[in-house]
C-alpha cells in the first residue's frame, strides 16, 4: 500500500517534505510492519530548481537519493 506523508523538512527551506511512502502489512496483523520511502519531495520545489544542492543533502542525510 502506499501512502503519501509530510516527513522531515527540507534540508534546504525547512519546508516538511513530502514522502511516497510504500507500506508493507503483514496478513496477520492489521498494521503496516514496514515501511519504505520511494520519493522524497520538496514542496517548495527544491529538488527541482537546486537539484545538485538536493541530491547532496539528501544523500549526505538518508545515504540514498
Ligand atoms: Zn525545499
Amino acid at each position: 500500500m502506499k501512502i503519501t506523508r509530510y516527513g522531515d523538512p527540507c534540508p534546504l527551506c525547512g519546508t516538511p517534505l513530502l514522502l511516497d511512502v510504500l507500506q508493507v502489512r503483514s496478513a496477520q496483523y492489521d498494521f503496516p510492519t514496514a515501511e519504505r520511502v520511494t520519493r522524497r519531495q520538496c514542496p517548495g520545489g527544491c529538488h527541482v530548481n537546486q537539484p545538485e544542492q538536493w541530491k547532496e543533502a539528501i544523500h549526505s542525510r538518508y545515504g540514498d537519493c
